[in-house]
Formats: C-alpha cells, structure tokens, sequence
C-alpha cells in the first residue's frame, strides 16, 4: 500500500514518503504514504481558499447532507481499513472497529446541530432589527495525532465542514494509513478543493500553519508542539482549538463500591490503547484505609479482562506501544518508580505475539511521591500509580495540582455526593463511576483547561468552533428619523 496525498480533488504523489511498520512486529511493513513539501502544502491551502467560496454558499442542510453521506459511503466501503488501523497502531481489533464507526456516529450528531448554530437569529423590536449570523471561518487547517487517528480527524473534518469551511489535514507520521485512506475517500465525494489531505512532520505542520490563508488551526497532540503552532498562528493572529494532553484523577471517595466490575471499568480507564488515550486514567486516588482492598481487587480485575497480545487477535484487550522510543521511555519510567522504592504490580495477562515488538507490560504502581514523573507529567502508556489519601480535600487538592486539567473522574456509591466533588475539580470534563471513552457523549461537550489546551470537540460546543458571528444591526433611529440615543446611557447620579 502506497498512499498519495490528496489535493483539489486529485491524488497528488508528493514529494517523498513515510514507511510505517507495525509496532507488534516491526519487521512487518505496513505500507506507506506520500509526503508533501511547503509548496505542496500551500497548493492544498491554495485549492481549499478556492474551494471555499462555493462551499459556503451550499445550503446548510445540503452540506450536512453532503457531508453525511459521504462519511456513509466512505465507512461502509473498505473492509481493509480495520485490520489496516490495527497493523499501523497495535490497537486492538476490538477497539479499532468502534473508531472506524465513530464519524458517521458524529455526523448524525453534529448535522442537526450545524443546521440549527448556521441558521441567522432574527431580532425585530423597538431598538430595532438585528441579525446575528454565523459565518464559516474558511480554510481550517487541522493536525492530528497518532492514537485515535480516524476519530480525532473526524472531531475537526464533520464540524468544520458542515457548518461551511473547507479543510486541509495533516495526520501524524507515526498512523498516517488508515486515516489517509478515510479522508481522501470522504474527499473524493466532495466538491474539489473542499477536504485536501497532506502528510509529513512538523515541517509540513508548520508551512500549513503559518499559511496566511489559514484563517483557523485546530489542533490535537502534544504541549510543546502546541507552543510552536501557536507561536506560528500567532503571526496572522489566527484562533486556535488546543486539545493536548491530560493527567487525569480517578478520585475513589471512601463509599465507592470495589466490585470486580467497578473496576474493570477502573482497569480499562486506565489501560485501553495501552495507555495511550488522552483523558486515560493517569493517577489513582484511593482512601489509604481502603489501599489493600482496592489493589486485590484491581488485580483481580486486571486478571480477568487485560489481555497483552497480538492486535489482530479478538481475544486480546491490549497491544504494544506507539513506537520502540515510546517503549524505552515507559519502560525507563517505571525502573525509576522501582528505583525510587515504588511497589510495581505487572498486570493481567502478558502473551505478547513477538519477540521484537514494541511491547510494555501493563503495571499498577504503589508508594510514589507526587512530584515523580510518573505521577506529576503524563506517562500516556500502560503504567498507572495508585496514591493515597487521609481525606477528600486533600485528594481534591492532588487531583488539581498538577499543569494538566484535562479530564477526571469521582467513584462512590452515592451520585450526588460524587457530583458534589466533581464540581471541585479544575477539569473540562469529569466521569462519574467510570473513566475514558465508553463514559463520553456525542453531546458532552470535551477539552481542556490550562496546560491540557483550550476549545471544544463533542457536543454544540464542537461545532460552534467552527463558526464566527457577525452581527448586522439596523437601529429603528435611522428607519424613522429620529436621532440615535445614546447606546450606553450614563446612570443618573445618586441622590
Ligand atoms: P505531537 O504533538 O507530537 O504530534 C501531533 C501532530 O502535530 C502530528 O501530526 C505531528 O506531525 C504534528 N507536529 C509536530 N510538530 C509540529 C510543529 N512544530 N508544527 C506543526 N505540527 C507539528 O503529539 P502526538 O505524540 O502525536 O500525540 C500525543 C499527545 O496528544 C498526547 O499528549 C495526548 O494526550 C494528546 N492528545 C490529546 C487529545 C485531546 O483530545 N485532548 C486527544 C488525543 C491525544
């Protein structure tokens, strides 16, 4: 397999090539994709401004039509794709038919919602007429990351374009087949220009951001490349969406119910996509009377249901890691837990289907300080720490102290008092009694604070991204003669 880039409507060669092996054989070539150079990235940009005017006019509900049906077509066509994600990433065959699922799952959700945000409001009274209109940006340039790549394209493609703006996509280097083949597929269907596909590092990253034609960048991946991007976007003053990385919280509050499937809920919180998902469970935050109890339990869970084998096997419920450096550093990471004195717990079952393999046994860690960088920096790999707490402030107080606020979680056997805490946390998204994604809503609203980015995906908020308002106001002064007041009325003086 040998993937081109996909601009104007046309397969375009590039002008080099990305080889991608799989990471739980890594003598096995994937397949590889083209690559583009800054000037093939600013023809994408160049066919996608050209594209937009026309795109815009479209009718909104034709677009989302459009769009739905393209997303349909593509989904149901290439029964390769699955095994395709699954070779490239190590992500379990299990996993990887959900993703594949994802952006018509989103479509339908975000149609509906881009019809009614793209629809002017009219205001007729006394002051006046006013229409608000929400306007497309026009070229979205959207980078992506490697662990959910079909999924974290379809959050920025499916809004962006339904509510008008015309895209140029760049995936990351380390999965770029599977999502390659989605989008230029989905953008065969559409008009020319609409959805242009380029691929490359951060090189290619940077010429599209820095595209003074880009008029919005929607971002997804790590804190240091956020700063460059934004550094770069800050050139042309262009917004951004920031949606990086987290070091989420489990809270379990002293009444939480520590039953074997509470926490294989618990257990893939932390583990699906080997750790390698952005709102996984990163720390666990367990009452210290509790602490024995809640480790034989956990082990029992993970026993059951952690399953590290070969991604293609049904049975298996965890594969290897990204790459052979993501190995060695989580590996270093979890013998410096050791060497620091931390009680390291392997988990579940380890049949791993290769010698070579950028495997990593899945561990549950005890006794670390808040301030190693297991506990204080997210490890995005398939090692949690267990930390203890004497009272709720205080894992309160540990939940939040870290840069990332991104997503968290609050177990207990009572809704409001587990709510009641949520509310304490400094998050954009908190779980209650579960963690990760079979916990998230097409309607809920996800992203971060502070260090874990800025902006939406999911829910009205993920469209209304994609969307800038305009305000045309005619004051019913004029239309009748009269003199405008004043606007901002000056309070009459006390007394
Ligand atoms: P990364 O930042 O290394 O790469 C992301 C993308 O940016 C890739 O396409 C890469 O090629 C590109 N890029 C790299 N340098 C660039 C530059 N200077 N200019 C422009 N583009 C550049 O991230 P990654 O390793 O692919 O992803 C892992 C991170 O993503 C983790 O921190 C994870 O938590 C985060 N993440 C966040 C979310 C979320 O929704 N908040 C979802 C998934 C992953």
């Amino acid at each position: 397999m040998n993937l081109p880039l996909w601009i104007n409507g046309q397969p375009v060669r590039g002008t080099g090539e990305i080889a991608r092996e799989n990471p739980a054989d890594p003598s096995e070539q994937v397949g590889t994709v083209r690559t583009a150079d800054a000037a093939l990235t600013g023809e994408a940009v160049g066919a996608a401004a050209a594209a937009f005017a026309g795109w815009a006019r479209v009718p909104v509900a034709e677009r989302v039509a459009r769009v739905t049906e393209a997303i349909v077509e593509t989904s149901t066509a290439n029964g390769e794709r699955g095994p395709l994600l699954s070779r490239e990433l190590g992500k379990v065959i299990g996993d990887v038919q959900g993703e594949l699922g994802f952006a018509l799952a989103l479509a339908r959700y975000d149609g509906p919602v881009a019809e009614r945000l793209c629809a002017d409001r009219v205001l007729h009274d006394d002051e006046g007429t006013l229409i608000t209109t929400a306007d497309p940006y026009g070229v979205i340039a959207a980078i992506t990351p490697w662990n959910a790549p079909v999924i974290l394209a379809a959050l920025k493609v499916v809004p962006g374009l339904m509510t008008g703006n015309t895209m140029v996509v760049k995936g990351s280097p380390l999965a770029p087949l599977a999502v390659t083949d989605f989008l230029s597929q989905v953008a065969r269907r559409l008009p020319d220009g609409v959805l242009n596909v380029v691929n490359g590092g951060a090189d290619v990253g940077q010429a599209l951001v820095g595209d003074p034609r880009v008029a919005k960048v929607s971002f997804t991946g790590g804190l240091a490349t956020a700063r460059h991007i934004a550094a770069t976007a800050a050139e042309h003053v262009r917004p951004t969406v920031m949606e990086l990385g987290g070091n989420d919280a489990a809270i379990f509050l002293p009444d939480a119910d520590l039953d074997v499937a509470t926490l294989q809920r618990a257990v893939f919180g932390s583990f699906l996509t080997s750790g390698q998902v952005c709102m996984a469970i990163k720390r666990l935050l367990v009452p210290a009377a509790r602490r024995d109890e809640f480790v034989e339990a956990y082990l029992e869970a993970a026993r059951r249901v952690l399953r590290v084998g070969d991604p293609l096997d049904p049975r298996s419920t965890m594969g290897p890691v990204i790459s052979r450096e993501h190995q060695q550093r989580l590996t270093g990471l979890v013998q410096s837990a050791r060497d620091a004195g931390a009680t390291v717990h392997e988990l579940g079952v380890y049949e791993p289907s290769s010698d070579d393999g950028y495997w990593v046994r899945p561990t549950l860690v005890l006794g670390l300080d808040d301030r190693h960088p297991l506990v204080a920096d997210e490890q995005f790999g398939p090692t949690v720490p267990l930390l203890t707490y004497d009272s709720v402030d205080e894992a309160v107080a540990r939940a939040n102290g870290v840069d990332q606020a991104l997503a968290s979680s609050v177990w207990s056997a009572d809704e409001q008092r587990a709510v009641a805490v949520a509310r304490r946390l400094d998050a954009g998204f908190t779980f209650i009694n579960c963690h990760n994604r079979a916990g998230t809503s097409l309607r809920a609203s996800f992203g971060g604070r502070r260090h874990s980015g800025h902006g939406r995906e999911f829910g009205e908020a993920g469209v209304a991204e994609y969307v800038q308002s305009h305000s045309i106001n005619s004051p019913a002064a004029i239309r009748e003669n009269r003199a405008l007041g004043n606007a901002y009325p000056v309070p009459a003086a006390a007394g």
